[in-house]
């Protein structure tokens, strides 16, 4: 497997696959890798010639300061497990490298990015289209693949391929998860004992949603999730939204087709999300 650091390398190396005719599917990441990333890179690997990943934890999609220095970062292992999940080559840059210059660029997302995610990390979805577009210029990728587990963020970038004209392929991926339900991301490294053990009543939570959900109206699945986290003594709810899936706007009244609910919660300092597919 190939490491670069320069996007030169990167650009040429992604050049040179397009020239010779092979598609390349695309995984980007920030790094702290888990069985959530690699199953986005096995999909890549089946559905393309040639996979390559990048490995950058963005700072300007981080509102929190705070969050950014307790990222985890975990480079060897990730290299590693990209190696044996079959990358082929993987972008590895510096701070310096990608913003060489201060970031100006606004990207307008009009009402998907001001909900949920957007309304609670001002600058964040601005921040991860700004590193997504440069990502894709470099690595030129056929498809690239995105998880479902930050739904808003991938309805973002496919907003920013739509608008922005860009020619590439976004492939959804669906949520992995821990075998107590707690969907896999780089954070839950960071759960103490305690909180790790109270973190799968979110997606409990979750699924009681989705059963209640024919015979209930939204705001009745509203206070029942939100009553469930009122009494819990180390779990703290941020919101809980029901929305459509296309334009994440909030819905009201009997809940349709295509209707996800959306969570976000503290445990302790550390922000979890999830999502589930309601109807
Ligand atoms: P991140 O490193 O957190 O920026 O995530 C990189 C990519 O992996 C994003 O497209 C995420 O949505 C995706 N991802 C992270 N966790 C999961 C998960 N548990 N299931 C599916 N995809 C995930």
């Amino acid at each position: 497997m190939l490491v670069f650091e320069t996007i030169k390398e990167m650009h040429t190396w992604a050049g040179s696959a397009r020239l010779s005719g092979k598609s390349t599917g695309f995984v980007p990441t920030m790094g702290a890798l888990h069985e959530g990333h690699l199953s986005l890179v096995r999909l890549a690997r089946e559905q393309n010639d040639l996979v390559s990943a990048s490995i950058f934890v963005n700072p300007i999609q981080f509102n929190n300061p705070d969050d950014l220095k307790k990222y985890p970062r975990t480079l060897d292992r990730d290299l590693e497990m990209l190696s044996s999940a079959g990358c082929d080559v993987v972008f590895t840059p510096s701070v310096e490298e990608m913003y060489p210059e201060k970031v100006e660029k606004q990207y307008e997302f009009g009402d998907l990015a001001t909900v949920m995610e957007g309304a609670f990390r001002p600058g964040h979805f601005n921040g991860v289209a700004v590193v997504v577009h440069r990502l894709f210029d470099i690595a030129v990728p056929t498809r690239a693949y995105f998880g479902e587990k930050d739904y808003q963020q991938l309805q973002i970038i496919k907003a920013l391929v739509k608008s922005e004209k860009l020619e590439v392929e976004i492939i959804p991926c669906p949520i992995s998860r821990e075998a107590d339900g707690l969907a896999r991301s780089s954070r839950n490294e960071r759960l103490s004992p305690q909180m790790r053990a109270a973190a799968p009543y979110i997606y409990m939570v979750l699924k009681e949603a989705k059963s209640l959900a024919a015979a209930h109206t939204a705001a009745q699945i509203v206070n029942f999730v939100t009553k469930k986290f009122e009494d819990h003594p180390l779990l703290k709810l941020e919101y809980f939204s029901i929305a459509n899936a296309d334009n994440l706007q909030a819905v009201s009244g009997v809940i349709k087709p295509d209707t996800y609910g959306f969570i976000a919660v503290f445990a302790g300092d550390i922000r979890l999300i999830d999502n589930i597919r309601l109807i």
